[in-house]
This record gives C-alpha cells, sequence and structure tokens, in this order.
C-alpha cells in the first residue's frame, strides 16, 4: 500500500532491484541474485542433460549459470535452464493434498490422503483384480525414484499395468534399437556430432528441442569446413535453416527416402561388405526388398528430386564417418519403430556404427527418459531384463530375494492401450505421476472419458491445478527438480548428479518419499526396501541390479558423478566390436514397407496438420508458463500456413482460425502465413492447453511401439467467427 503510495510521489520504491554488485564467479550482477551457496545439478528440462550451478540465497535459487566443467554443455544453456530456477517458487505449486470430497477438491492431511488413496485401490483390486490399476509415469523423476515406483507397482500392488509418459515420446526407438541391435541403447555420443563428415538430422528440429545441441555442429564445421549437415524434414524448420542440405520430403515418406539410399549404396558399392558378413543377418533379403527402391520410384513418394536423392546417398555413403539423428518426426508415427530400423539399416550396412562420428543416434525427449527406460519396469524389467526371459526374472528375483514367480512374465498394457482400457471399464483406478495427459496425450476426447469413467483418478504432481488435476479425486502434491536428489541419464548414456536445492514448498514431498510411505502402509516396506531412508539406497541397490548389464551403473559413484560431470554407462560407444546383444551376436537388418500414413486429406479435411514444439516452452507448459520470461516471448499458440493455401482460403496473417479435425476443433488460434510450412501442410505447437492440438490430433499408434502418430492427420481450416452472447 504505502508502495503504491510512494510510487504515486514519484518515490522509487525498488531501489534495491537496481543495485548492482560484484559476484566473484559471475561478475556484475543484480544484488538480489548474489548466492551465498552454489549447487551443481543437472537440468530438468531435455535429454541433453546440461550441468548447471544453481545459485542460493536464504533457501531460495536466485539465478542459474551452465557449468563451464560440464562436458555436455561446457557453460552453456538455453533459455528455459537459464531461467530454470523460477519455477521452484512459482505460484501453481501444489502444497497440500487434496481430497475430492461433494465434488470439490479440499484440503486434507497426508495420512487421510494415503489411507483413501490405498483403500480405493484395494477396493477396485478386489473386485477387478490387481491389473485394474494403471499408473502412468513420466520421463521427469531421478532413476532411483523410477527404479522405486516399478518395485512398488510391480511387486507391491502387484499390476502389470505400468508405462510412462516416454511412450509418447521415445518408444519407436526403443522398439526399432531392439528389434535391429536386440537391445535398447543409443550407441552413439555427442562427441560424434562433432567428428562426423556427414550428419543426417532426421526429423529432428534440435535448434528448438535440444538447442545445446547445435554447439556440436558448430564445433564440427570449425574443425572441418567441408562436413555436410543434412536435414529430412517436411518443414522449414529452425534446423533446416542450419543445414547445407535440406530434403523437405513429403510427411511420412522417409521410410521410401531411406530405403531409396540403402538401394543406392548397395548398387553402387558404397557398404562394408566386411561388416555386413560378419555382424548382420538378413542381408541377402534386404538388398531384394530395397532394389525396388529405385531414384524414380523414391523421388515420386518423397517429391525430391532423383538428384537430389542420389546426391544424399552419395554423401552418406562417401562420408569415412556418418552420423543419422533423429528425434520426434520419426518417432511420433504409426511407422516409427519400423523407420528406426530402416535407419539402423543404413548404419549397418555402411558400418557406420561403433566407431568414432559414427552412430544412428535416437535424441531423447526428456531429462531422464533414458534413466525410466534402464530402470524403471515398464516395456523391460530393470537393466534391459526380459519379462518374457525366465533366466533374467530368476536373476532379478535372487537380488531381491523374492520368489522369480513374484515377477511378470509379460509386459502389461502400454500407455495407449491403458487409457482404453479404462474408458472399457478394464481399468478402474489410474494414477498419474508427473504427467498432464490432458493436454499431451492425442485425441483429447478419449482420454477424457477414460479420466470421467475410473473410480478413482490420483494425480501427483508438482503443480495445480493442471488441466488434468482438474479431474482427480485425490492430488497428491510432489517435489519437483531442484528439490530431490538423484541421477539422469541424457541422450548419449551420461549419468549426471541432479541435487537438491532448495526444500520442497507447503506440504509437498519428493516422489520418493510418496512411494515409501504407500509402501509402508501396504506392507511392503521392508520386504521391498529394506532400511531404505533415501534415494542413495535405491541407488545402491540399482548399482547391484544393473551391475554387468549393459546399463552397468556400478561403475560409478555420486561423488565422482558429480565431480567428472557425469559418466556414461558402456562407454563413449556401444558396440566396437560389433557383437551385438541377440541370439547370433549379430545385428538384423529388417526390411521395412514405406505406408502412407492413416488419415490421408480428402476434400473435406484437405490440409496435414502437423504438431511440434518450441525452445522457449516445455511440454503442457505446467512449468515454464510460469516463467514468466518464457512465456511472455510465447504466450499462446499458432498455426503456420502457406501463402498458397491462404489465398485460397481468403485468410490473413494474424486471423483468428479454427483447425477442425474429424474428432474435434482447435478454436481460436492465431494464424501465422509462412513459406517454412509446404502448400498443403500446416503446424502448430502442442504446448497450449488453451489451444490443444490434441483435440485435432488422431487416436493411431504404432503397433510394436504404441506410440502415437502426432505429425498426420487431415483437417481443415476455418476463419474463427466470435459468437455474440
Ligand atoms: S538444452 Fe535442454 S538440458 Fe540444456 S539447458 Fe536447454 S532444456 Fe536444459
Amino acid at each position: 500500500m504505502w508502495k503504491r503510495l510512494f510510487r504515486a510521489l514519484g518515490i522509487d520504491t525498488r531501489q534495491s532491484e537496481y543495485s548492482f554488485e560484484r559476484d566473484p564467479r559471475v561478475g556484475h550482477i543484480s544484488s538480489s541474485r548474489i548466492a551465498d551457496t552454489w549447487v551443481k545439478t543437472t537440468c530438468g528440462y531435455c535429454s541433453v542433460g546440461c550441468g548447471m550451478l544453481v545459485g542460493v540465497k536464504d533457501n531460495k535459487a536466485v539465478t542459474v549459470r551452465g557449468n563451464p566443467d560440464h562436458p555436455v554443455n561446457l557453460g552453456k544453456l538455453c533459455p528455459k535452464g537459464l531461467s530454470e530456477h523460477h519455477i521452484l517458487d512459482a505460484p501453481g505449486r501444489a502444497k497440500q493434498p487434496l481430497l475430492r470430497k461433494d465434488g470439490k477438491l479440499v484440503p486434507v492431511s497426508w495420512d487421510e490422503a494415503l489411507t483413501v488413496m490405498l483403500e480405493k485401490i484395494s477396493a477396485v483390486q478386489q473386485k477387478y483384480g490387481n491389473d485394474a490399476l494403471g499408473v502412468i509415469s513420466t520421463g521427469q523423476l531421478v532413476t532411483e525414484e523410477f527404479y522405486t515406483l516399478g518395485k512398488l507397482v510391480q511387486l507391491g500392488f502387484r499390476s502389470r499395468n505400468y508405462d510412462g509418459n516416454t511412450t509418447l515420446c521415445m518408444a519407436s526407438a526403443v522398439s526399432g534399437y531392439k528389434l535391429s541391435f536386440g537391445s535398447d541403447g543409443p550407441p552413439g555420443s555427442y562427441a560424434d556430432m562433432e567428428t562426423a563428415d556427414v550428419i543426417l538430422l532426421i526429423g529432428a528440429n534440435i535448434a528448438d528441442n535440444h538447442p545445446i545441441l547445435c554447439q556440436r555442429i558448430e564445433r564440427n564445421r570449425q574443425r572441418n569446413p567441408n562436413t555436410t549437415v543434412i536435414v529430412v524434414d517436411p518443414r522449414v524448420t529452425k534446423t533446416a535453416m542450419m543445414a547445407d542440405v535440406h530434403l523437405p520430403i513429403k510427411p511420412r515418406s522417409d521410410i521410401a527416402l531411406l530405403n531409396g539410399i540403402a538401394h543406392l549404396l548397395i548398387r553402387n558399392g558404397l557398404i562394408d561388405r566386411e561388416y555386413i558378413d560378419q555382424h548382420t543377418t538378413g542381408f541377402e533379403e534386404f538388398a531384394n526388398f530395397v532394389a525396388d527402391f529405385t531414384p524414380q520410384h523414391v523421388a515420386e513418394v518423397t517429391g525430391l528430386s532423383e538428384e537430389t536423392i542420389l546426391n544424399t546417398a552419395y554423401l552418406y555413403g562417401k562420408a569415412n564417418a556418418s552420423f543419422i539423428g533423429w528425434t520426434m518426426g520419426v518417432n511420433h508415427s504409426t511407422q516409427g519403430a519400423a523407420t528406426v530400423t530402416a535407419i539402423n539399416n543404413l548404419a549397418l550396412i555402411t558400418g557406420n556404427i561403433g566407431r568414432a562420428g559414427s552412430a544412428p543416434f535416437s535424441i531423447t525427449g526428456q531429462c531422464n527418459a533414458m534413466g525410466s527406460r534402464e530402470s524403471s519396469f515398464t516395456s523391460a524389467l530393470p537393466g534391459y531384463r526380459k519379462f518374457e526371459k525366465a533366466e533374467d526374472r530368476e536373476d532379478l528375483a535372487r537380488i531381491w530375494n523374492i520368489g522369480a514367480d513374484r515377477i511378470p512374465t509379460s509386459r502389461g498394457l502400454a500407455y495407449p492401450d491403458i487409457i482404453e482400457a479404462a474408458v472399457a471399464g478394464k481399468v478402474k483406478a489410474l494414477w498419474f505421476i508427473a504427467t498432464n495427459p490432458a493436454v499431451s496425450f492425442p485425441n483429447y476426447a478419449l482420454l477424457k472419458q477414460a479420466l470421467e469413467s475410473v473410480d478413482f483418478l490420483v494425480v501427483q504432481d508438482g503443480f495445480h491445478p493442471t488441466p488434468t488435476s482438474e479431474f482427480a479425486h485425490l492430488v497428491l502434491p510432489a517435489a519437483i527438480w531442484g528439490e530431490k536428489e538423484g541421477t539422469y541419464t541424457n541422450s548419449e548414456r551420461r549419468v549426471s548428479k541432479v541435487n537438491a536445492i532448495v526444500t520442497p514448498p507447503g506440504l509437498a514431498r519428493t516422489d520418493f518419499d510418496i512411494f515409501l510411505d504407500i509402501a509402508h502402509r501396504l506392507g511392503v516396506c521392508d520386504e521391498l526396501y529394506p532400511d531404505w531412508s533415501s534415494t542413495h539406497e535405491a541407488f545402491q541397490e540399482w548399482q547391484r541390479v544393473s551391475e554387468g548389464r549393459m546399463c552397468d551403473y556400478s561403475k560409478f559413484n555420486w561423488q565422482q558423478l558429480e565431480d567428472e560431470g557425469g559418466a556414461q554407462w558402456g562407454g563413449e560407444r556401444l558396440y566396437l566390436d560389433g557383437i551385438f546383444p541377440t541370439d547370433t551376436g549379430k545385428a538384423t537388418l529388417h526390411s521395412v514397407p514405406c505406408l502412407p500414413f492413416v488419415e490421408q486429406p480428402n476434400a473435406e479435411y484437405n490440409l496435414i496438420f502437423n504438431t511440434g514444439r518450441t525452445v522457449e516452452h516445455w511440454h503442457t507448459r505446467t512449468k515454464t508458463a510460469e516463467v514468466k520470461m518464457l512465456d511472455s516471448m510465447v504466450p499462446n499458440a499458432w498455426l503456420e500456413m502457406n501463402p498458397l493455401d491462404a489465398a485460397e482460403l481468403e485468410l490473413r496473417p494474424h486471423d483468428r482460425v479454427n483447425v477442425v479435425s474429424r474428432r474435434s476443433t482447435v478454436r481460436n488460434v492465431e494464424l501465422r502465413i509462412t513459406g517454412i510450412v509446404a502448400p498443403g501442410q500446416v503446424f502448430m505447437p502442442f504446448h497450449f492447453a488453451e489451444t490443444n492440438s490434441n483435440l485435432a490430433t488422431l487416436g493411431a499408434f504404432d503397433p510394436i511401439s504404441r506410440e502415437p502418430n502426432f505429425k498426420q492427420c487431415a483437417v481443415r481450416v476455418e476463419k474463427f467467427l466470435k459468437t455474440l452472447k
């Protein structure tokens, strides 16, 4: 009040905010941002895994800087990382358990919250069976929490229906690696992006989604001005603008391009016959299969010229070291896993694997999607063990001192199938942890039906309200990045230390503490987590479980990880000796056809709808909408449309439009008319709950990985007309 009065009188009340001092570490800085202590940690957004230092003053994170000694980012951070400390005291944080009573979420104690949760889940499981509980986790927890949660769901609650939102993101990469090499595990490193002679990025807009990786390409170009960067993407993304060659292929024609390159490599002798003979199976069948992918045929399917296809094949085949990176443009497809095998084929027939600069490399999405893949009991048993392999189950049972019959012999339902089972009344209780499906899941209408169908819905999150928590019967407030300790694994298999910077707000607790409390109430704590009191005990057990496996954590400890900027399990590169974890020791070449995407445009829905991200935001904006700097840079969604289509529809820049699909309509979106998208295609970022692109997207999934086809469906665009009330 007095401040307002002083300001009205022209007296400066914000002097303290404008004063600067000299900080020994960062130089001149606002006095309010001078830290008492600095905590080393790892960024909690994307899978690049940048090391950072967070400055703390009076239990408040006041500043962030890149850790100059961390090998991943050498002191650099992107806008999200640079502002990450602001999420810790954001107004939207969940601080108290909330239970729905008489239709309203009301504050309750932890004791009441967890007592009711266990009563409801127990009632559902007694009536409908153990698998009537579905649990969806995330790529945001620390590995130690994934490991703890996997045991809790599968051995404590005895439900097999446990998956993560990583299925919306990386499942196709996992399936593709397993199909080709016999195991998950990205074979290369970021260092390969610095030494490759050719970098082929397919469906990977790293400039927006993994921005710090761009400096690897810059360093490569400084080393070798002849390095060629090829970007395959239907859109002229920021990454395409950095490329030497941009291949604007027709949506979902990437398999044809990859098969066509393979055909040309074989036809022109640009293959490594010795490597193929010693380390792969299926070459003859594969060579026969891709013979049909002539430049003429591939040109018709992809829309590229024959000359471009030939040129790309020669560039890739003649390089000493060729690197292929991909992300969601490949994975977000009903043919995602098949496309990954087509990428792996190219690397295998040219021997571009297990050597410096050479790798088929999936760039992961979330900060710890990899940790979830390694430890968490979703698509595989911990340590990349297989559900169906008795030896693997017995091995785990021995370490855990339990009967092997307690361990499931097959995986339960994947994420989309859990949602469908909820709609069908087979899954009756759902527990979401650190994920916001009401924005991130395709086909919102189906998801909403699932959330409204179950008897009991628990949402455990660091933020409330979120579009998902608003449906909940119970909201459990959880700690987030900066409030917990453990490890994250990045895309290059680098395990980095994550540290607590401040204490969680209000009554929020770490996910680990919540899991242990639930286990205690369930009566399984002593059996599953003997003498555990912190994530460090979970890490130590995980070290024993992973020892001797591909993802072996037994070789390093937390202190080493913190001091040395992390460590890569498996070393810098996998498969140095060309021996793969298959029955024959050889990798498999797969012959995969290129199929048209599921929902083709027609006269009524004439445009192909593509979705993606922007650098300023993270997933469904539960975090980044709370960071003023990021949100004011990009406060709302937009739709990109080619000038030819806009002219036909008589639309002008910044008109408000509706995006109409067979499922629903995304209303009142800002139109951007731009040559970034080709005629016949439109693009929209998926981050925004208010204009949720997943109202329009299709509920179609990869039959192998169960990953959604977020990238193509048919829509039409109409001018938004305000209705008068
Ligand atoms: S690139 Fe990814 S890991 Fe690095 S600062 Fe940005 S969001 Fe964080």
